[in-house]
């Protein structure tokens, strides 16, 4: 498949500019979406970290909520780390007032779940999908996953067995930000996904016409 993959980096808030030069070293094309249009001929969309209450409104004031379940809904493969990772989530506990997702992923997130004392904190984290050596994972008043339907994959736990990481076919998420700690094998992997999604709508567009 000739040209360089798309991947959008939704760029209402949060830490936009790590997302993109991970993505640029890995040779992709990087596009900000703040615009519905903008989803357009993605290969695949990053859902960054910061903060879900307040991206959660920028998102619906942008017009961008709809759009974004619809692309969803239609398979465009999805990355959300941290924040992005409850936008993505079907259910939250522990949102703000009036707290909506995006979702199209079947779990439940607990937003801020590690509390004050222990806001943020590196682990080393076993991901047997990426095998070894474990990555290094940034949580930053991290979110955890607390149930997971059954079409979720599990990627990784912490030592407790609270989930930190999951897939569901092109969708990703992560509780941690592996775009700080200098990792970028997730984003090899989401960069990999969206690829091959985008070879096989190609490859159906071809055998119908
Ligand atoms: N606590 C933030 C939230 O609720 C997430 C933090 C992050 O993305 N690093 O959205």
């Amino acid at each position: 498949m000739a040209g360089q993959t798309r991947i959008g980096v939704l760029a209402l808030q949060g830490d936009v500019r790590e997302h993109a030069r991970v993505l640029t070293s890995l040779g992709a094309e990087v596009i900000l979406v703040r615009r519905p249009r903008e989803l357009d001929r993605l290969d695949g969309l990053i859902i960054p970290g910061g903060e879900s209450s307040v991206m959660d409104k920028l998102t619906r004031s942008f017009g961008m909520q709809d759009p974004l379940r619809v692309a969803i809904g239609a398979g465009l493969p999805v990355y959300g780390t941290c924040a992005g990772l409850i936008m993505l989530a079907d259910r939250i506990v522990q949102g703000i007032e009036g707290q909506e997702t995006v979702g199209g992923l079947d779990v439940t997130v607990r937003r801020n779940a590690f509390g004050a004392q222990t806001e943020s904190f590196e682990v080393d984290l076993d991901v047997p999908v990426l095998g070894a050596p474990p990555v290094r994972a940034a949580f930053i008043r991290a979110p955890v996953i607390e149930r997971i339907g059954p079409g979720v994959e599990v990627l990784a736990t912490l030592s407790d067995g609270t989930i930190v990481a999951v897939r569901q076919g092109p969708l990703l998420a992560t509780a941690f930000h592996p775009e700080v700690t200098g990792d970028d094998r997730f984003h090899r992997l989401f960069v990999d996904t969206a690829r091959r999604a985008s070879g096989s709508r190609c490859g159906v567009v071809e055998s119908t016409s």
